[in-house]
């Protein structure tokens, strides 16, 4: 964990779907990372993936990959849950070939069932990708994102419980989603520091050495998430006491940027943690 990283959900306008224009984008933009979107699916042929992953090390870029948007691991259509076991396994297998190490995704909404009832198909589904891989420990992590509906599979309990149990597993913080999800519960250091220290203490380094985060405004409404907005300060949650909180622990997270410029947004976070280095130094 040497390093904190920055970049945005999805190539940069402009890039007309090439990654060596759209590394140079966010490198020229001062950022080192980007989170591949596949959330229609992951389409490209192998040789594609390769030449995607050696552009990726040349420009120095950091890559996750953000997994189909269509994944329910918990639908109550068997093809589905089939098919979203499938897409998981996919992006595993494409990930070395991206130089890929962290695979983000929905585990989807409850389906009618209570959480508690949710928990052990949601579980049993990941065992199942990684049995259907063959090991854990080649450098991807699978990372489930914490949801910004309250009809969903994705609290910080859920996932806490979720990665004790199920080996190759981190959370992906969406803090957009968390602030939507408590009805806009994110406003204070200590609010941050509540969620982090939450997850540190039940998943140790596992958490700290691959910390992962989602930034963006965001709209929501008694059921949570509506839509993703800018940063600053028209929306919630203010991310500069989750910026102080990051300053002060040491932690390295990687930010990803998902507002509807993500890789303004990206800059922006990455412009407050150099302002805060800056006036405490
Ligand atoms: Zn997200």
């Amino acid at each position: 964990m040497a390093k904190m990283h920055f970049g945005p959900a999805g190539y940069p306008t402009d890039t007309s779907g090439n990654p060596r224009k759209a590394f140079r984008i966010i490198r020229d933009a001062g950022l080192d990372a980007l989170e591949y979107a596949a959330v229609y699916g992951l389409t490209m042929r192998e040789h594609t993936a390769e030449k995607l992953g050696m552009a990726a090390n040349e420009y120095g870029i950091v890559m996750s990959m953000h997994a189909a948007y269509y994944i329910s691991l918990v639908s109550k259509s068997k093809q589905t849950r089939r098919n979203s076991i499938a897409r998981l396994v996919k992006s595993l297998q494409f990930a070395p070939l991206m130089n890929v190490t962290r695979i983000v995704f929905h585990v989807g909404g409850y389906s009618g069932l209570t959480p508690d009832e949710a928990y052990p198909i949601v579980r049993s589904s990941l065992e199942e990708v990684w049995d259907t891989i063959g090991h854990r420990d080649q450098g991807v992590l699978l990372a489930p994102e914490t949801a910004g509906k309250l009809g969903a599979f994705g609290s910080v309990e859920e996932l806490i419980k979720l990665c004790s149990n199920v080996d190759g597993l981190i959370p992906t913080i969406d803090w957009a989603h968390l602030h939507a999800r408590t009805q806009g519960g994110l406003n204070s250091k200590g609010d941050y520091l509540k969620v982090l220290e939450a997850f540190e203490r039940n998943l140790g380094s596992r958490f700290v050495n691959n910390l992962h985060f989602h930034v963006s405004g965001i709209e929501f409404t008694s059921s949570g998430e509506k839509a993703h907005r800018p940063l600053g300060k028209k929306w919630g949650p203010d991310i500069l006491p989750l910026m102080e909180v990051v300053r002060e622990a040491g932690y390295k997270p990687t930010f990803i940027s998902e507002t509807p410029e993500p890789i303004l947004g990206a800059i922006y976070s990455k412009f407050l943690l150099e302002e805060l280095e800056k006036s405490n130094s």
